[in-house]
C-alpha cells in the first residue's frame, strides 16, 4: 500500500517537474534573445576586420570618408537612432554604438 503511494507522489512530482519546466520554456527563449543583445566587442575579430569602433571620430578619417558616418544613419543599424546602443544586421542583431563606425556603412536611405 505504501508503495502504491509513493509511486503517485512519485508520479506528481515528476508531473510537477514537467510542469515548471513547460511554464520555464518562453522564459529561456527571452533569455536567449538577451544573449543575442550583447554589446559587440571592439576586439571581436569581426569588428576588427571591419575596423569597427564605438566612437566614429576614432576612426581612420581616410577610411571613413566622411564625418557623417555613424552607426545610427547606417542601413545596418536598426535600433532607435537617438539610444546609446542599437542592433546592427552586420553583427548578427549584437548591439553596436549609434555614435560608432565601421567599414560596411552604407547610408540608411
Ligand atoms: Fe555600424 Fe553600420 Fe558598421 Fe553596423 S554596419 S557597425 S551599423 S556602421
Amino acid at each position: 500500500m505504501d508503495k502504491k503511494k509513493d509511486l503517485r507522489l512519485g508520479r506528481r512530482a515528476f508531473v510537477k517537474v514537467l510542469g515548471t519546466a513547460a511554464a520555464a520554456l518562453p522564459f529561456m527563449g527571452f533569455f536567449k534573445n538577451v544573449r543575442a543583445a550583447e554589446k559587440i566587442s571592439p576586439d571581436d575579430p569581426m569588428a576588427q576586420s571591419l575596423k569597427y569602433v564605438e566612437d566614429a571620430s576614432k576612426a581612420d578619417a581616410s577610411i571613413r570618408g566622411g564625418d557623417d558616418r555613424f552607426c545610427h544613419n547606417c542601413m545596418q543599424y536598426t535600433g532607435d537612432p537617438k539610444a546609446e546602443y542599437g542592433p546592427c544586421n552586420i553583427f548578427g542583431g549584437k548591439l553596436v554604438s549609434s555614435k560608432g563606425w565601421c567599414m560596411s556603412w552604407v547610408k540608411k536611405p
